[in-house]
């Protein structure tokens, strides 16, 4: 790649214009430029390939999703070529054309956030038909039986080792916790309402789960910190619950080390009573974030627009569906989980609605490090990942909110921060929010840059940011992200001005845990699958044969 302009901020590269070689899907100092292919990026902008650290796109949920929306199908769909194979969907894409529409916009990573462990095998299927990206699964652990009890009994070491088992049995990659203890509950039609309400059955609190699993997490090593959709989600006031959420790590953080990923942080940033009075809490997070090192989040930016809701927090969706009375899917996954998915629109002329797309982009603009928010639309629930562009353009371009602004519901607009905020994302930043910082926050050293030994994973866009005033010229960036100039994956050119040339794999990596003392499988253990599960015990695990291309990431425990 000859004379981009480079935008590669874990390596402090900031639009330099640069040559970047690449041989054996790494990069490299230099190739021999007689025999490698050129590709020439004069007055074009340079980015590593997008990584996405929260995307729904595989997995039980994701299918049911499918299933109950054949509406999402012929609104949109892509026919076969020479090269691709055809699919439907624009809320819940078919796996085929999730990796290819990634791939049109530069992306490489992508994180699937949520599969239950009973139901790996089905995700790593999914996933192994997702073609163009790598990408990894989060398991879902922070309701699982075994977790439970022994956190209630204040066994950290025990849990420790029974969960680099479960990232072994499900090839998981991170800790995945959903509204903690609410889902167990929601087991016997209840759900939790604070941090320090009881667990039915378990003696166990939302608190001494989330406060155990981190524990847990430092002491396997994982390479991303436990990743967390807080209680109380999508409902009014739940502003505090987020802040005592990331309060009650807050002793368990290494030195300016983040302990705690708060995911889609727009849902849980809302304030008032109910829905009438329900307005931002952005302000309160943001200045919490902005004093606090241990925290990272993304912005789960609402979008206008048709889409599909799906969580594992089974009560949320419940609530959902009786707000909209929309169809629903409500899923119990044995003792392990919940889910449910309820299709949903926002609307521009709502005011909750209003309000929540204010809220992402002001939790994006006011927490002031690029390193601590990302980019995401939790990708369907709050839109779906392919109008990245758009919020890219609103984070770059004062003058993109205004027009989005003026159309939105009056009450919600007068009350909006947005007005009152300048900040517009450098180009830099942008490349912090939408890749380096999430393969920071994710651990991922080979991702997210452009240095020596990195994946050759890049993305070309057709502006030049010299030339291009992108504040004024917001248009111009929705065009150029949509449609990268180039994708390069692990070296090879897949993508060129938004069309696939080449069709490629991808790996599926997760979390190898090496443990000095690893757990012991007993009879007992044995016996309660065969009694609390519908597989037997020898069922449950993933084997590494069983993905695609399995790429273990190494870590040594300190169990
Ligand atoms: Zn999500």
């Amino acid at each position: 790649m000859k004379n981009g302009y480079v935008y590669d901020p874990l390596n402090g590269i900031n639009g330099q214009i640069m040559d970047i070689a690449a041989k054996d899907g790494k990069i490299v100092d230099r190739v021999d430029e007689h025999k490698a292919r050129i590709v020439d990026a004069s007055g074009m902008t340079v980015m590593p390939g997008g990584v996405d650290i929260h995307t729904h796109i595989a997995g039980g949920e994701v299918n049911s999703g499918r299933l109950l929306r054949p509406e999402d199908h012929f609104k949109d769909y892509e026919s076969r070529t020479l090269l691709t194979r055809s699919g439907v969907g624009r809320s819940i894409p078919s796996t085929f054309t999730t990796g290819y529409r990634y791939c049109r916009m530069g992306y490489t990573t992508v994180m699937n956030p949520s599969m239950s462990p009973l139901e790996a095998k089905h995700t790593h299927e999914e996933l192994n038909d997702t073609p163009m990206v790598d990408k990894a699964s989060y398991p879902l652990l922070g309701d699982w039986w075994f977790v439970l009890e022994y956190l209630a009994q204040d066994n950290i070491e025990e849990c420790a080792r029974h969960i680099a088992w479960l990232m072994d049995s499900t090839k998981g990659y991170a800790i995945k916790i959903v509204n903690p203890g609410g889902l167990e509950a929601w087991g016997f039609g209840h759900n939790v309402k604070n941090l320090d309400d009881q667990v039915p059955h378990f003696c166990i609190t939302p608190r001494e789960i989330v406060r155990g699993l981190c524990k847990v997490n430092s002491l396997l090593r994982l390479p991303h910190t436990i990743h967390l959709h807080t209680n109380n989600l999508g409902k009014p006031d739940n502003y505090l619950t987020a802040l005592e959420t990331m309060k009650c790590v807050e002793n368990l953080a290494a030195e300016n080390k983040p302990a705690i990923h708060v995911t889609h942080c727009q849902f849980s940033a809302f304030k008032g009573d109910d829905w009438r009075t329900m307005q931002s809490g952005a302000e309160e997070i943001a200045k919490y974030i902005n004093n606090h090192t241990h925290v990272t989040t993304d912005m789960g930016q609402i979008i206008f627009t048709d889409t599909t809701t799906m969580t594992a927090d089974g009560p949320f969706q419940y609530d959902l569906y009786g707000l909209t009375g929309n169809k629903w899917v409500n899923h119990d996954v044995e003792t392990e989980t919940s889910a449910g998915i309820v299709p949903f629109r926002y609307r521009r002329k709502s005011y909750v609605h209003a309000v929540q797309w204010s809220i992402g982009l002001e939790l994006a603009l006011l927490i002031k490090d690029p390193w601590k928010i990302f980019m995401t639309t939790d990708h369907p629930n709050a839109g779906p990942f392919t109008s990245y562009p758009k919020i890219i353009a609103w984070l770059l371009s004062r003058k993109a909110r205004e027009a989005s602004l003026k159309r939105i519901n009056a009450r919600a607009r007068s009350r909006s921060l947005l007005p009152s905020i300048d900040r517009e994302l450098s180009l830099y930043e942008i490349a912090i929010v939408t890749r380096a910082g999430q393969a920071k926050a994710l651990g991922l050293k080979n991702k997210g840059h452009l240095g020596l030994g990195a994946d050759a994973d890049i993305a070309i866009y057709n502006f030049n940011p010299e030339k291009t005033d992108l504040s004024r010229k917001y248009r111009t960036a929705r065009r150029a992200f949509k449609r990268a100039a180039y994708t390069i994956k692990s070296g090879e050119i897949v993508s060129q001005n938004g069309e696939i040339i080449k069709s490629v794999n991808g790996t599926t990596m997760w979390a190898d845990v090496e443990l000095s003392h690893p757990a012991e499988v007993t009879e007992d253990f044995k016996k309660r699958f065969r009694e609390y599960w519908t597989v037997e015990f020898e069922n449950y695990p993933v084997s590494a044969e069983g993905l695609k291309a399995s790429l273990p990431i190494r870590v040594e425990a300190k169990v």
